[in-house]
Formats: structure tokens, sequence, C-alpha cells
């Protein structure tokens, strides 16, 4: 084990110039999610120059396979690709900027797949010390409803190639490169949102009694949602309601005719994301029943929780402790509210993800995820790659 590991690492120091080449490249050439036709293409082409089978069970996407020795072990590693509909900014990565207007890798994406095309090498490379099977996933669209991970679980493709576990990472700009960060069990949060309107009925500012302001009803709205999560749930159970868009109303004089309410939901589990969505339907109805308004509440599903399979977590940790040492694994106590579409693979297959740290002053890369000034220390390559390569060949 211990010689694999020294090749492992080396490798990883050896093509860590391509994963860097191939990260910019990609930075320059983003495109936003279920979008990523040119991406796919490079990513296919790489593959194939080292004469690894691909397959497209999406549009767009592609699923590298290597075949190791005869055994019925298969692994998936998945990167996601899709890249988000911004602008960005920053010295740092002036260079290789998005050529693209209006699309930017600000999530970290364009590292997720040159990390993995790295593994791809050092896999190659390592052919014949690989038992069964290793399914490099390239998943399109995890910024965008219903999640690219849903679709790709959906279509049977990786039930079909009899996957046994698979593990994700993300680029973390809250930890230095050369840590990661991991966690058992619950490990991200399940993300849904919410759409409500208000309906009252508009007039003269100067005569309220001649109206049901909405404005009012959606400020009462707002403060008692407040109270789902101190009053309603148990206080063990990490739950947030946030209303991220308020709008009603043009001008100073008038009592609009209804009030908008956007938001988001973060939990841990459908029980208490149900639970949510139930007391703020009533919540809704008692103030609109109280005033004489109506009201519309919808509530769309997002991704589930990212659930950390135990095992696999476990296998995960003795994988980064060859590659970093148990010192720079950060044991993380609380989940994130964030939300993954890695979630839908968990569903299906156990798996694990983790944080891998790229966050550094020196490559500017402490800005949070989907920030313009997003960026990534590369060194985060030498640690990714050789983790993902571990996971596959330290059995
Ligand atoms: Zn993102
Ligand atoms: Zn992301």
């Amino acid at each position: 084990m211990a010689g694999y590991n020294t090749t492992i690492r080396e490798k990883a120091e050896d093509y860590f110039d391509y994963m860097v080449q191939t990260r910019r490249y990609l930075h320059k050439n983003p495109e936003v999610s279920f979008k990523e036709y040119d991406t796919t293409e490079y990513i296919i082409h790489e593959l194939k120059k080292l004469n690894i089978d691909v397959e497209q069970p999406l549009e767009t996407g592609c699923i590298g396979i290597i075949e190791g020795k005869p055994s019925d072990k298969v692994i998936a590693l998945r990167a996601d690709i899709d890249a988000l509909a911004m602008d960005e900014e920053g010295d740092a990565k002036k260079e290789f900027f998005s050529e693209r207007p209006g699309a930017a890798h600000c999530c970290g994406h364009d590292a997720h797949m040159a990390n993995l095309l790295g593994v791809a090498r050092i896999l190659t490379d390592m052919q014949q010390e690989i038992e069964g099977k290793v399914l490099l996933i390239f998943q399109p669209g995890e910024e965008k409803l219903p999640g690219g991970g849903r679709l790709l679980t959906e279509s049977g493709f990786l039930q079909k190639q009899g996957v046994k576990e698979i593990y994700g990472l993300h680029m973390s700009p809250a930890i230095e490169p050369g840590k990661i960060a991991v966690k058992s069990g619950s490990f991200m949060a399940r993300p849904d949102e919410f759409e409500i309107e208000i309906i009252g009925k508009g007039g003269h500012a100067a005569s309220p009694h001649q109206t049901v302001d909405p404005v009012v009803l959606a400020a009462e709205a707002i403060t008692k949602f407040q109270t789902i999560v101190s009053r309603s749930l148990d206080p063990t159970e990490p739950a947030v309601v946030t209303v991220g868009r308020v709008r009603a109303g043009s001008t100073y004089n008038v009592i609009p005719g209804s009030a908008e309410l956007i938001g988001t939901v973060r939990t841990f589990s459908k029980d208490t994301a149900d639970l949510i969505k139930q007391r703020m339907e009533q919540i809704l109805k008692g103030i609109a029943e109280g005033a004489g308004a109506a009201y519309s509440f919808q509530f769309n599903e997002g991704y589930p929780a990212v659930v950390n399979d135990e095992n696999c977590t476990d296998k995960l940790v003795a994988a980064a402790a060859n590659v970093i040492g148990e010192a720079n694994i950060i044991r993380m106590e609380r989940p994130l509210m964030a939300g993954e579409d890695f979630a839908f693979y968990q569903q299906v297959f156990p798996g694990a993800f983790f944080f891998l740290g790229s966050g550094s002053d020196e490559a500017d890369s402490k800005w949070s995820w989907h920030h313009p000034r997003y960026n990534i220390d590369e060194k985060a390559f030498l640690t990714g790659a050789s983790i993902m390569a571990g996971l596959v060949l330290d059995r």
C-alpha cells in the first residue's frame, strides 16, 4: 500500500501542470447548466486520448469507464461540469477570464473536471492495479433543477453498470490547500424553494380602511415564518426559513393589490421539510382569512440532503490519511446548510462527499462560492487527484 501511495503522489505531481492548464482552458470556456456541449466534447477528447471508453447517457456530460482486473467492484468518481450564469471579476484569474459573457466558473466546477481528468491519467497509468471497474462521471447541470445528478440516477445507467460506491468532492474556499473536511452522516442540507402571493385589495394610501393591505400581511407572514424553526421544530433539528425577496407596490401613496415573497427552506430530512411547508401554509391561511385576503403558495422540492455513508466515509478518511496525514483531515462537527445534487446518487448508492481545501491569500481564493471573484488555489489538485486515485487503488 505504501508503495502505491508514493506512486500516486508522484503521478499527481507529474500531472499537476496538465490539471492547471486544463482547468484554465475550461475556465475560459464556461457553459451554463445543461448547455455544456463544448465542455463535453473537450472532456470526451481528453478521455479518448487515454483510450478510455466513453458513454453519454444524457444530452450533455459523459462517463468514462476504466476496466481493471476482473472483479465485481465498481466505484464511481463524480465531477460536475456546469458554470453559473454570471460575469466574473478579480485580478488573480485575469489571464484566464471567461471568454463567454454571461457565463463563469464561479463554483469551481472547472477545477472538479480538471481534477478528475488528472485522476483519469493516474488511473490509466496504473490500470493493471485496479480491481474491477471505475466510472468517471462528468455530470451536467448541478446548479439547476432538476439537477444532472437526478437525471443520471433516473436514467438507470449507473445501476446497469453495477456501481457499488460513489465519491465526490467540492473545492472549499474556507479550507487551505493540503487539507480536506469530511463528516459522516448529514453533510449538506436539503434546499427547497417557495413562492407566495398574497392577494389583497389595493387603493389610496390615505384610505387603508377601504383596502386589504397585502404589504402589512406580507410583513406579518415574514415575521411569523421565523417562529416555525424556533417554536414548531425540535430544538436540536437544524433548519432555516429565509425569505429572500419581497416585492409589492410601486410608489409612496398607493396600497398595492398584491405582495410576493420568495425564499428558501433548508433542512436535513423530508419530514422536517414537510412540517415546515405545512406550518407555512397554516400561517398564510390564518393571516389571509383573518384579513379577508387570498393567497397562493407554491413549495418546490429541491435536492435531497447530502448524507455520507459511514463505511464510505471511513474509506475516504483512510485514503486521505495516506496522502495528507490524519492531522490535515478536518472532522466537521456540523453540516453545511448549502445544498448539492450529489445527494441524488446517495439515494441509490452508498457514497461520501468531501470538501477539498482550495482557499489561500496567495491565490486570492477565499471568496465564497458564487462570488464574482471566486477562485481556487490550484495546489488543491495535488491533494484532490491523489485522494481520488487512492480511493480506487487503496483496497
Ligand atoms: Zn454552485
Ligand atoms: Zn458547486
